[in-house]
């Protein structure tokens, strides 16, 4: 039997302007890139490992460990395998089937495959629907307090910090209280904002944090970042009678190679990067602001946007679609004649993007190209 190449080549990132907000906080600085290649040998980190993968000292998991914590400001911290993984360790240490969980109406997939996967009831809270989609602490309050008068006993809530649909910020530290209050512990999913803002889990009033290293924190990936106040870790980090230095919810160990390598690597670059935050969300807000001087282009979610992940609903677009001999494939075809790419191809009604790390004048550049493709006949 012969093999072909499968196409396992990629210039994508390299050649173009890439849009899609899933992408955006995932690129690799130069030294990751070089992390990447010396690790890139299966279980790579397990040269001089003595049983415990978050205690190795060479290279120095245990010091970055250290120092993830603190930045994000938990008590203790592991990494698995994505924010998915950090989700399901937590509800599964803390639920059994048939348990009843709250979650805001904005929150990922992978939240309620979580909860699926364990056999457990997702009591929503709903959004605030057209056009901005937001996510209440008043609403959030009063589905919480109903489903406990209910009789309902809430073991778990989750909050989505920033969604992946309309890049919406959530009240964290506001809904943190209201859970602390009612004495239902909280899990923050920071898949879209760990790395790319400030994350302090003990001022957000959050026993659980978890982040996406392969979406915000410049990491290859799959890694994820789970943290937790210290009053948890008995119960989520319990550990194996028979393999008595093993954590059963970790399975004994998680990340065994290059995605904790380029996220060790990446962490000093993405600690650089959330101090200029407030730069980057600038950046956003102009860019929302001068594609929505299109005719016809109109940004949904919280305005001004609170992330640089913005989603437009573009009837401009969806017109031109419909005359067009390409119809709806034309848009992505314009860009792409342009090196931008990351809009889905032939979708014109809507779309989300991110500007993320690129520079003022890469950013000028996808404006002025969008302003000429809603001129096109
Ligand atoms: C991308 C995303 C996830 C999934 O992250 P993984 O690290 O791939 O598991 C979860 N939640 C939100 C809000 C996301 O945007």
């Amino acid at each position: 039997m012969q093999c072909q190449n499968y196409g396992i080549t990629r210039n994508l990132e390299r050649e173009n302007l890439n849009l899609n907000p899933l992408q955006r906080g995932g690129v690799l600085p130069a030294v990751s890139r070089q992390a990447l290649y010396d690790y890139g040998d299966g279980y790579s980190v397990c040269d001089y490992c003595a049983g415990r993968l978050d205690e190795i000292s060479k290279p120095n998991i245990m010091g970055f460990l250290d120092d993830l914590a603190k930045f994000i400001n938990v008590d203790l911290v592991r990494t698995v395998h994505g924010a998915r993984e950090g989700k399901f360790a937590i509800m599964h240490a803390l639920c059994k089937p048939g348990d009843y969980i709250v979650v805001d109406g904005n929150a990922h997939y992978t939240t309620h495959l979580a909860a699926e996967r364990i056999g457990l009831n997702i009591i929503e809270v709903p959004n605030s629907d057209y056009p901005e989609y937001r996510i209440r602490s008043e609403k959030y309050r009063e589905v919480l307090e109903n489903a406990i008068d209910d009789k309902k006993d809430i073991k778990l809530a989750l909050l989505t910090h920033v969604d992946g649909n309309y890049g919406n910020l959530t009240p964290e530290t506001e809904i943190g209280k209201i859970c602390q209050d009612a004495g239902v512990p909280i899990v923050l999913n920071c898949a879209y904002s760990m790395g790319r803002l400030p994350i302090d889990a003990k001022s957000f009033n959050m026993d659980f944090v978890v982040g996406s290293g392969h979406k915000s924190m410049a990491a290859s990936g799959p890694i994820g970042v789970l943290g937790m106040k210290e009053e948890w870790g008995e119960q989520l980090l319990i550990r194996s009678s028979r393999h008595t230095n093993k954590e059963i919810e970790m399975l004994g160990c998680t990340s065994r190679g290059a995605p904790v390598a380029t996220l060790m690597a990446s962490l000093p670059y993405v600690m650089e990067r959330v101090e200029k935050w407030e730069e980057h969300l600038q950046l956003a807000q102009k860019f929302a602001a001068e594609m929505e001087k299109i005719a016809g282009v109109k940004q949904l979610g919280i305005k001004p946007t609170l992330h640089d992940l913005v989603r437009f609903e573009t009837p401009a677009f969806h017109k031109i679609a419909q005359n067009h001999p390409r119809r709806g494939f034309f848009l992505y075809e314009e860009l792409k004649k342009r090196k931008i790419v990351g809009i889905k191809r032939g979708q014109t009604e809507w779309f989300k993007c991110s500007i993320y790390g690129m520079t003022p004048e890469q950013v000028d550049y996808i404006v002025q190209a969008f302003h000429e493709i809603a001129q096109s006949k």
